[in-house]
């Protein structure tokens, strides 16, 4: 598996994504590469805390949706869910099996890893991006990071892990949904959506240095610290809250189909995306 690479720094596990010539863009063998990743993590009793990075000068530019590598009409060994594969479905009945289980479902298994995550984000966080840096339980970014969810150009009502209304409260979320523009690191961070915003130099020092702190508190604490807050953000209604929305995110992607003969993305790709911008 080369789309991740995996290693040790003391009892932090880095897991760094590695599609660097498509800015990390995130595709069905990179999903699992990084499940397998986080899996080892897990299982390995001298780590303690995992760091996820993007390699090169982008954490990453969100769903493949342009690469030669894109790999949607391949099947993989499910992980998240016990649902059909999307392999062979049609219309509607694939895009929800595969979307609940690689998108929504992948990102939920993240969220709830027992050992505290740290996403190291640096340039482009983008859509699918937002989604990866967001499962993580902290978020360290480098000064000349930017982020945006620009789905909306597409029709489409937000990335299928609608985590928008409880990172950055509604009155942001709207706002970057309706205008879909980038926002820079340190709006981020004054609207709460970063723990530290950092010079680029430094992201990889820096989020070593937060791990190692929170490496030395006790495992067993730590999963439990983690479980509350995350439980506590389900009584705020995110769980509940996502699969309402990824309803409304699936009629969006059936109205694009219906209207532009099959193609549930409404006729964007990451070419059109950016030069819309
Ligand atoms: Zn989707």
């Amino acid at each position: 598996m080369n789309e991740v690479r995996y290693e040790r720094r003391g009892p932090v596990a880095m897991v760094t994504m590695n599609r660097p010539q498509y800015r990390n863009a995130q595709n069905s063998a990179m999903t699992y590469a990084l499940d397998a990743a986080f899996t080892r993590a897990v299982d390995d009793d001298e780590v303690n805390v995992i760091a996820l990075a993007g390699a090169g000068e982008h954490f990453s530019a969100g769903h493949d949706i342009g690469s030669p590598e894109r790999d949607v009409d391949v099947s993989f060994d499910r992980k998240s869910l016990l649902w059909w594969d999307h392999v062979g479905a049609e219309g509607g009945d694939a895009r929800f099996a595969r979307e609940a289980e690689v998108y929504l479902g992948m990102c939920r298994r993240w969220r709830e890893i027992p050992k505290p995550t740290i996403a190291a984000v640096q340039g482009a966080c983008i859509a699918g991006g937002l989604m990866l840096a967001w499962v993580c339980d902290l978020i360290v970014a480098a000064d000349d990071a930017f982020f945006a969810d620009p789905v909306v150009r597409m029709g489409i009502p937000g990335v299928e892990y609608f985590a928008h209304p409880w990172v950055l409260g509604p009155r942001v979320a709207k706002e970057i949904l309706f205008t879909g523009e980038r926002f820079t690191a340190h709006q981020a961070k004054e609207w709460g959506m970063l723990n530290r915003v950092v010079p680029r130099a430094d992201l990889e020092s820096e989020t070593l240095a937060l791990a190692g702190k929170i490496a030395a508190m006790p495992r067993f604490g730590l999963a439990l610290a983690k479980k509350a807050v995350n439980q506590a953000e389900d009584l705020m209604g995110l769980r509940s809250g996502m699969d309402s929305v990824f309803g409304l995110h699936h009629l969006a992607h059936a109205h694009n189909a219906e209207v532009s003969g099959g193609d549930s993305l409404g006729g964007q790709n990451a070419r059109s995306m950016r030069d819309t911008r």
